[in-house]
């Protein structure tokens, strides 16, 4: 059967189905005209690709709808616009050779395609499309009341389908799948799965509909509840925000500051004032406005210049520690002459408990300055420093700038603890952010990433503490003056307990001062049996201990008072912890005494050197270091480029083996300053020479046999001195630290500054 045919876009018709819609293109309105000469039928089949310009017979859906044109209206442009009623179901077969407009040759399907269903089938399908029909409705409950009166009351499967598929909101897909399914069966089945897929979308698109209502009106109710209260606060003369932005204004007011740092704090107040105070913003500006406020840009307190009065609280509160208190008192001349002079930076370089931190905090006590310790052990991201930029969620100034906030004051005593203790991650480089903080080139105007104004750190007196200038970057230690802190020897300590720590310790232990007391003997003991360190850290602790345990005795035994002597001191302390080594009785061949520096103070350490036949090889054991093979390595050659000396026969290399042993200490040591001593020790075992066991001798070698200078002299004669030492060998190049060492350490202590080898052989060798 031939009929005029029109493409249709993005539109399906259906049977029984009345729609209008408007045809532009020329072919499609002369097939509407040659319709209209006719029968007024016309094919109406959809183009699959909307974009479609001139479809050809592929293009299209294999099955369209012949319509019946009811009334066709020609519009403005060459538009027309038709109105049809879809009729029946038709296959498209191809198109004729008809260039004016498509003619179709179409095949209509034979009426009866109900698949002889039987009338309980149809009735079942019936009821089926009307329940589920009915639950769409349920979760539509706008749909039309007069399709759900037609569909309750229709009787007919093929009629209630068309009505369905006519008035549900279907893609045209979907309905051309509608109009596709030609059979009964096919058609309910088609329909049954879109009604069910369309209930199902509904029903998620209902809740979230109801979700997003319940927070809208979460929302609501809240935003409501909080104008209400604002009215309500405002009758009560209480607006938070209002109230909150007048006190900054007011602080502002009082602020000391200059312009810029005013301005910024102004435009964030009238910020604030602007934004919800229930926004996470409002609380972020809070915050930052309070820190602002609160830092002491202008605020300054008054230094004490009174020298003589530095000085006796220096002196009060520490024993020893010359030289720092020195500079400290330096610093305050020079100051006071100057006016104002820039503060140094001081860096307290030596072993822990040495009293670093506690100098500091008496220097600010001298001055009357405001004292901040920062703890710089450990911190590794700039930001620690520097401060996280305000738009971070929990963004903080930087601990420089939360120092001088709780300092309160511009010009305060700001320790920076444990320098060497920093580290830099992926995160930021710590020491060029310090670095900035201590340049006096930069520092009066130092960046906060928080605070985003300059922050002036100029006035501010800086004393870093470190446990090694090793670890300090080298950039850092540029910067600053470094004082050295070195260990203290037992005199010293028993000083600093006797005349500081005991009597921190009784008072801290609620006693009263004549309550205990420790006699000088009983303290000797404590220092040299229960400690071991360089600083009184330790000792301190032991003293709290004694302390205690002393208050508990009076406590419970009614006890006046209680004394500590070299008998009783284990009741309180338990058995000796430490012995010192001694020196050996006897003079050996091929075992020498040296000095070692550690990180608790000076050491001995007893070098063992033995000979056994074998083919000339080296051999090193014991708790050696690399620093220390080396130095071995270098001593042998020496030794063997002096053997004719020795009368050492040429051949003695080559068939013996030379092996060098350290016994391990209680503290790891390495170092070059072991090099004479290993040097020494091997020449004694291999010329079978005794060496003195009351010399102990420190110092690097070189291949030529100099003796080259070492570090640690103060402690490493205390050491030799308690091992019963009667002379040392120290490096020629050490003498000008000869003034280091207290009067204590050098009485009875023979100290023989050496240049080479031979010197120091000639000391140490037993001469027959
Ligand atoms: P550091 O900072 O060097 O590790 P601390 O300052 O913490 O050492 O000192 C430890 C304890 O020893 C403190 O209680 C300190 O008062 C005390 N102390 C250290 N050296 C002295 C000294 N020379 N005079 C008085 N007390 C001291």
């Amino acid at each position: 059967m031939k009929m005029p045919a029109v493409a249709l876009r993005g539109m399906v018709i259906l049977p029984g189905m009345i729609a209008h819609f408007d045809v532009s293109r020329e072919k499609s309105i002369k097939a509407v005209e040659a319709c209209m000469m006719e029968e007024q039928k016309i094919f109406l089949v959809t183009q699959r690709d909307v974009e479609q310009e001139e479809p050809a017979a592929e293009d299209l859906y294999k099955i369209g709808i012949i319509a019946e044109v009811k009334q066709v209206i020609k519009l403005q442009n060459n538009i027309v616009r038709i109105l049809v009623e879809g009729k029946e179901r038709a296959e498209l077969s191809s198109f004729l050779d008809q260039p004016e407009y498509l003619l179709a040759e179409i095949i209509r399907f034979d009426e009866a395609v109900d698949d002889g269903l039987t009338g309980e089938i149809k009735t079942a399908m019936l009821r089926g499309l009307k329940e589920t029909f009915a639950k769409y409705v349920a979760v539509n409950p706008r749909m039309g009341k007069e399709l759900q009166r037609q569909v309750k009351e229709s009787a007919d499967l093929e009629k209630l389908m068309d009505q369905l598929a006519n008035n549900l909101p279907f893609q045209y897909e979907e309905k051309q799948k509608i109009l596709e399914a030609v059979s009964l069966t096919e058609r309910y089945e088609v329909l049954m799965a879109l009604l069910l897929k369309e209930i199902e979308i509904t029903a998620i698109k209902n809740e979230f509909q109801a979700k997003v209502k319940e927070r809208v009106d979460k929302n609501q109710k809240e935003y409501i509840l909080r104008e209400q209260m604002k009215i309500i606060r405002e009758e009560l003369g209480e607006d938070n925000t209002e109230s909150d932005a007048d006190q900054y204004m007011e602080a502002l007011k009082k602020l000391k500051a200059d312009k810029e740092v005013k301005e910024k704090i102004k435009k964030e107040i009238s910020r604030f004032k602007n934004i919800s105070s229930s926004s996470s913003e409002s609380a972020v500006t809070r915050g930052y406005i309070e820190t602002l406020l609160e830092l002491p840009w202008d605020k300054s307190s008054k230094d004490n210049r009174d020298i003589k009065n530095a000085e006796r609280i220096l002196n009060e509160d520490h024993y020893g520690l010359e030289k720092v208190k020195e500079r400290m008192l330096e610093f305050l001349a020079v100051r006071n002459l100057t006016k104002k002079g820039q503060s140094p930076i001081i860096c307290l370089v030596g072993p822990p408990g040495t009293g670093k931190t506690s100098i500091a905090r008496s220097v600010a006590r001298a001055l009357d300055k405001k004292y901040v310790r920062i703890s710089l052990g450990g911190v590794r991201d700039e930001a620690e420093i520097r401060g996280h930029r305000k738009t971070y969620v929990g963004a903080m100034p930087g601990r420089i700038v939360n120092g001088l906030r709780s300092a309160g004051v511009k010009n305060p005593l700001m320790l920076l603890d444990e320098i060497d203790k920093m580290s830099s991650d992926y995160k930021g480089d710590t020491a060029s952010a310090l670095l900035e903080v201590l340049d006096s080139e930069q520092n009066s105007k130092f960046r906060d990433h928080y605070v985003e104004v300059p922050v002036d750190l100029s006035e501010v007196f800086f004393i870093a503490t470190a446990n090694s200038l090793q670890d300090i970057p080298r950039p850092l230690l540029d910067r600053m003056e470094v004082i050295e802190v070195t260990s203290y020897t037992e005199n010293e300590k028993a000083h600093i307990a006797k005349e500081h720590l005991l009597a921190k310790q009784i008072e801290r232990n609620g006693l009263k001062q004549n309550q205990l007391s420790i006699s000088d003997k009983a303290l000797a003991k404590i220092i040299r049996g229960y400690t071991r360190e360089a600083g009184v850290r330790n000792l301190e602790r032991k003293l709290g201990e004694i302390a205690r345990k002393a208050a508990r005795d009076i406590y419970e035994n009614d006890k006046k008072k209680v004394k500590v002597t070299e008998q009783n001191l284990e009741k309180y302390l338990g058995k000796e912890k430490y012995s010192f080594d001694q020196k050996n009785d006897t003079d050996e061949i091929g075992i020498v005494r040296g000095l070692a520096w550690t990180s608790v103070g000076g050491d001995t350490l007893e070098i063992e050197v033995n000979i056994m036949p074998g083919k000339g090889e080296i051999q090193l054991t014991g708790q050696l270091g690399d620093v220390m093979k080396e130095s071995a390595q270098a001593g042998l050659s020496y030794i063997r480029s002096v053997s004719m000396e020795y009368q050492i026969p040429k051949k003695f290399f080559q068939e013996n083996d030379i092996h060098i042993h350290i016994p391990e200490g209680a503290v790891p040591k390495d170092g070059p300053s072991a090099g004479i001593t290993m040097a020494t020790a091997m020449l004694s075992a291999i010329t079978k020479t005794p060496v003195r066991a009351d010399v102990a001798m420190t110092g690097e070698i070189t291949l030529r046999g100099r003796v080259l200078p070492i570090g640690g002299l103060k402690e490493k004669t205390l050491a030799a001195k308690n091992a019963g030492i009667k002379t040392v060998c120290v490096p020629q190049k050490n003498e000008k630290d000869i003034e280091e060492i207290p009067e204590e350490i050098k009485k009875g202590l023979e100290i023989v500054f050496v240049e080479n080898l031979s010197q120091v052989l000639e000391i140490a060798f037993v001469h027959k």
